[in-house]
C-alpha cells in the first residue's frame, strides 16, 4: 500500500505546484488530467466563443472556507480588450487567472465567457479557447518542432514556421544545425528565458485562442529580450481578450484598463495615466516600484 501511496503522493505534490506556478496550465492539465475538485456536469455542452467577453460577477472565492482570497469581484472584459491585474503580492491576482482556466469553481458569484458559465461547460473546451502564456514555459524533453506543435498537433509545417516567425524564433532555429529536430529542455540544448518564452509564444500563436491569460514575466530577461518579447505579446494580444496578471507594472502602461486588486477586492480601476493622476493606490504601487528599479 505505502508502494502505492508514496507515488501518488508525490504526483499530488508535483500537480499542487504545477497548480500553483500557473505554469503553461493548458498543456499541464492535458498531463496531469483534471484536478479532482472540477468535475464537469453530465452532459455539459462545450464553451462556444464568439467574441470573448469576460465577466466576472461578484466572485467570492477562498481555497479554504476560513480564509476568503477574492472578496466580491466584478470585472467586465469586452471582447479584443485587454486588462491587467495588479496589486502586492498576495492579492489574489494568479488566483483570478485561476478561476478563469477553472482550477477551482468560485465560491460564490459566476464567471462568464460570451454568456456561459464557466461551471456548466466542459473544461476541455475551456482550456481549448484559451491561451496561457506563462512566466516560464515549460519545454518538453522533445524537438523544437514537437514543441511548437504542441499547441495544434494537427498543425502543417508550414504553419508551424510561420508562428515560430511570428514569435521571432525561427532564425534562431535556422542557425542550429538540426534545424527545427534539435531536442531541447533537461536533456537537450538548454535554452535562454528569453528563447524558451518565445518558444512558448508560437506554441500559443499556434493555438490561435480567442482568449489569452499572461501571466507576466518575473524571471529574469534582460532589458533587451524583455522590450522585444513584450512587443510581441502585445502583437500576439491584437484582436483577443487578453487578461495579463501583472507581477510588475512597466509592462503594462497602455492596458485598455487596469484594475488594482487589494485584499480580495477591486480598489481602482481605470487608464495608466488617469489612475497615476489619482494619486491613491495605483501611483503608489508605480512610485515604490520605479524606486525599486532605480536602486
Ligand atoms: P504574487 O504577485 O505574489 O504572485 P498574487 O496576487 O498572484 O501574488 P495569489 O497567488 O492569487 O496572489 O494568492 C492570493 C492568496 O491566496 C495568497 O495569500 C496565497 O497565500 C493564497 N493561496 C494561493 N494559492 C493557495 C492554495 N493553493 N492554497 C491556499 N492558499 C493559497
Amino acid at each position: 500500500m505505502i508502494q502505492i501511496m508514496m507515488p501518488l503522493n508525490m504526483l499530488g505534490s508535483v500537480y499542487r505546484d504545477i497548480r500553483q506556478a500557473l505554469i503553461d496550465m493548458g498543456d499541464m492539465f492535458d498531463l496531469l488530467g483534471q484536478p479532482p475538485e472540477v468535475q464537469d456536469k453530465p452532459g455539459a455542452p462545450d464553451l462556444v466563443v464568439s467574441g470573448g467577453h469576460v465577466v466576472l460577477q461578484d466572485v467570492h472565492f477562498g481555497y479554504d472556507a476560513e480564509r476568503p482570497i477574492l472578496k466580491g469581484i466584478d470585472l467586465d472584459v469586452p471582447p479584443g480588450q485587454t486588462v491587467a491585474i495588479v496589486g502586492s503580492s498576495g492579492s489574489g491576482k494568479s488566483t483570478i487567472g485561476r478561476l478563469l482556466f477553472r482550477f477551482y469553481d468560485v465560491g460564490d458569484g459566476a464567471l462568464l465567457i460570451d454568456g456561459q458559465n464557466l461551471r456548466d461547460v466542459t473544461q476541455s473546451s475551456l482550456h481549448a479557447q484559451i491561451g496561457v502564456v506563462p512566466q516560464d514555459a515549460v519545454l518538453f524533453n522533445d524537438t523544437i518542432h514537437y514543441n511548437i506543435a504542441y499547441g495544434r498537433p494537427d498543425a502543417s509545417e508550414d504553419e508551424i514556421i510561420a508562428a515560430a516567425k511570428a514569435a521571432k524564433i525561427h532564425d534562431f532555429v535556422m542557425r542550429l544545425p538540426e534545424g527545427y529536430q534539435t531536442t531541447v529542455g533537461e536533456r537537450g540544448l538548454k535554452l535562454s528565458g528569453g528563447e524558451k518564452q518565445r518558444v512558448g509564444i508560437a506554441r500559443t500563436l499556434l493555438k490561435n485562442p480567442p482568449i489569452l491569460l499572461l501571466d507576466e514575466a518575473t524571471s529574469a530577461l534582460d532589458t533587451d529580450t524583455e522590450m522585444e518579447i513584450q512587443a510581441e505579446l502585445k502583437a500576439m494580444g491584437e484582436g483577443r481578450t487578453v487578461i495579463t496578471i501583472a507581477h510588475r507594472l512597466s509592462t503594462i502602461a497602455d492596458a485598455d484598463r487596469i484594475i488594482v486588486l487589494e485584499d480580495g477586492l477591486i480598489v481602482e480601476e481605470g487608464r495608466h495615466q488617469a489612475l497615476l493622476a489619482e494619486n491613491g493606490r495605483y501611483a503608489h504601487l508605480w512610485n515604490r516600484q520605479s524606486e525599486d528599479e532605480v536602486a
